[in-house]
């Protein structure tokens, strides 16, 4: 495996001011950048810290501040960053037939992938959700780890995003007394929950085959068809890896794009031949019929899946997105025929919390090297750190970064609050509940509802989903160029390639719903039937809160709401769809300026002050700065209290 260069490691660094050289450089001798130092952002980054300290309680912030920061110090750590650089230079691939001409249709991914992916299994980056130990905590503790996972993941977080979507998903259908189920079909569902929820070999990912060739955004044109055929022909495998038997559906089609492509499983839509769009769970992999007549033959296939061809893409490499054909893929319906879309729903609403996330943990490690390079860059003699011009729009970034962070786990809070308030199937006992991690807890933390936690998560989470994924894509461009020429390079040192996390951010606003997509959802919801209620809980929640302001801003952003909501009573949803994005942006603004207060109200955290004015002054009038006061603010807000020189290596 290659290795990459340590940028970890701390550099010697002479802080003695440039001295005029006496020879010209040469390519071996002379100036040589000292690399930028990525720090564990558990200890180095204020955003993060003040995310970790706002969305877990006391007790919880002193039990897992030690397992977050090995974690966060692993994601660092070399081993790590060179299954990264692994993934990355051997990208999947596709071998048609085998060294004999047998035809073999074999998905090859990297080690580096299939380490991560093993890495993040292990780590509980879906388990935790499932594991429940800390109650309505468990998601902010999950997604506290997967924000810091995402940058050093080389991708495997979308499977499994839809592995904790699918497991989500079963655990609804397996708790629910209105599905008719089967004794197989329990036996099947429960044992996929199992694998989705595992830690160790066992675990599997999920695949969510949705998109085909007419359309991602709208599937009602899904051509794939699903057949009632329970008999099975004497040459079909009838079982699936674990044994137990295939489904009574035969489903067959052309799926146009599917990232999980080696999952063990799936969630798939095809349509009955009533033309009612249904989902259907399906094992990706089955016992092998031929492996009883021929020597040396695999004993598992694949289900009806041949893999027709690999895409190529600007990012997220590493990841095996394909085109599928099925062919007689074996399969079980969820929930009723005519169901597809609310079932799949349910999935698309955890993807994208994690879609939210994983824009935010590139973005972060985007501002975690920026703020590095600026320590260590000198620009007309002065570091970069102490170049107002290069600080402020730094500041901007980071700004920016901490109102949407908020966004994003404000939705991870609501779901973790939904969610133990309606917990699903739960094969063991939970652990005993615990008051202080209750829904009623978590919510009272947070200033919302218990009820109306789910009709906030419903109206947020596509405006978190297109945001964050917006934002980081602009922040991580601004990134790069914070590096000068250096942050457009795909370098070796997987670490500090700015270039890599750029392109995988792009993807973020397409898959799982593209921002268009997103602003109508939205308008759909505020006004759809469930429209009244969720502006309700915004409005009790915004209330509630800013008056514990005393003044201080409280009133113009519940102006700006109830201008927010005048708009949206008075206006037609076609018109309303037609400005969606200012919908999301106005939204998002409404949220984060209360966040961003509270945030700062907690412990009148100065610096977190002037992050939530900044905020609000982009929507109301606050009093100017004299500048050389800006410039300062600007410094703390990127670095904290440290200040120019104060370290070792400024
Ligand atoms: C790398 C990658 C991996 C993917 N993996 C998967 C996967 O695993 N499973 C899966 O099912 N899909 C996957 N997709 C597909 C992805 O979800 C779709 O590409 C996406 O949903 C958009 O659908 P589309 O490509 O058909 O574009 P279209 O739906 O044709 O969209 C084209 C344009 O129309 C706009 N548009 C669409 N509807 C509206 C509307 N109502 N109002 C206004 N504008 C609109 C869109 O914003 C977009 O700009 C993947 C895509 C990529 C790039």
């Amino acid at each position: 495996m290659a290795k990459t260069t340590s940028t970890l490691t701390p550099q010697p660094f002479k802080n003695e001011p440039a001295t005029h050289a006496t020879a010209p450089s040469s390519a071996t001798d002379g100036f040589f950048q000292t690399p930028p130092r990525l720090e564990n952002p558990f200890l180095e980054d204020e955003a993060y810290k003040r995310l970790f300290s706002f969305y877990l309680p006391k007790p919880l912030q002193t039990s897992l501040s030690t397992p977050i920061a090995r974690f966060g110090a692993l994601t660092l750590a070399p081993s790590t960053l060179s299954h990264v650089h692994n993934a990355e230079s051997n990208p999947p691939r596709l071998v048609s037939h085998t060294p004999f001409g047998e035809p073999s249709n074999t998905l090859i991914t990297s080690p580096g992938w299939q380490a991560l992916q093993s890495l993040g299994l292990s780590e509980g980056i879906v388990a935790i959700a499932y594991e429940h130990e800390q109650g309505a905590y468990s998601r902010p503790h999950q997604y506290l780890k997967y924000i810091l996972w995402q940058p050093s993941s080389a991708g495997v977080t979308c499977p499994s995003a839809m592995q904790d979507g699918a497991a989500r998903l079963l655990s609804l259908h397996l708790a629910s007394k209105d599905v008719e189920r089967s004794e197989t079909e329990r036996r099947v569902f429960e044992r996929a929950y199992k694998h989705l929820t595992a830690r160790d070999a066992e675990a599997w990912t999920s695949g969510q085959w949705m998109t085909e060739r007419q359309g991602g955004s709208d599937v009602r044109n899904t051509e794939t068809l699903a057949t009632y055929a329970p008999t099975f022909s004497p040459e079909e495998s009838t079982v699936d890896t674990d044994g137990l038997p295939l489904g009574p559906w035969s489903i067959s089609g052309f799926k146009w794009f599917s990232s999980a492509t080696e999952s063990n499983m799936t969630i798939l839509l095809a349509k009955t031949p009533s033309g009612a769009l249904s989902a259907f769970y399906a094992p990706t992999r089955r016992q092998a019929k031929a492996a009883s007549t021929r020597e040396h033959a695999p004993k598992t296939e694949l289900n009806g899946i041949t893999i027709h061809a690999l895409k190529s893409k600007l990012g997220t490499r590493p990841l095996p997105t394909a085109e599928l054909e099925l062919n007689n893929t074996r399969a079980y319906l969820l929930g009723a025929p005519g169901t597809g879309i609310k079932t799949i729903a349910t999935i698309l609403n955890i993807t994208r919390v994690h879609n939210s996330i994983s824009a935010l943990g590139l973005w972060a490690r985007g501002l975690a090297i920026s703020r590095g390079y600026a320590r260590v860059r000198r620009v007309a003699g002065t570091l970069l750190a102490a170049t107002p011009s290069h600080v402020a729009e730094l500041a901007h970034q980071h700004t920016e970064f901490r109102g949407l962070a908020h966004l994003g786990f404000f939705c991870v809070a609501l779901l973790g609050i939904a969610e133990a308030a309606a917990p699903g199937y739960c094969p063991s006992p939970p652990p005993p509940a615990d008051p202080a991690t209750s829904a009623a807890a978590a919510a009272e933390r947070l200033g919302v509802a218990v009820e109306q936690a789910p009709l906030l998560l419903r109206l947020l989470t596509p405006v978190a989903k297109a945001l964050t994924a917006r934002a980081a894509i602009a922040g991580l461009a601004e990134g790069m160029e914070s590096l000068g020429g250096v942050g457009y390079l795909e370098n070796e040192d997987v670490g500090v390639n700015v270039a890599r996390l750029f392109r995988d951010a792009n993807v973020l606003s397409i898959w799982e719903g593209t921002t268009n997509v997103m602003a109508e959802d939205c308008v759909r919801v505020l006004k759809g039937r469930g429209g009244a209620g969720a502006v309700e809980a915004v409005s009790e929640w915004v209330g509630g809160r800013v008056e514990l302001w005393e003044g201080r801003g409280g009133e113009s952003v519940v102006r700006v709401w109830e201008g927010f909501k005048k708009i949206v009573e008075e206006t037609s949803v076609e018109e309303l769809k037609v400005s969606g994005r200012e919908v999301l942006a106005t939204l998002a603004w409404v949220v984060v300026a209360v966040l961003l207060g509270e945030d700062a109200r907690r412990d009148g955290d100065a610096v977190t002050g002037e992050v939530a004015r900044r905020w609000m002054a982009r929507r109301i009038g606050v009093e100017k700065k004299d500048w050389r006061e800006a410039v300062e603010w600007d410094r703390k807000i990127v670095f904290g209290e440290e200040k120019v020189g104060d370290r070792a290596r400024l």
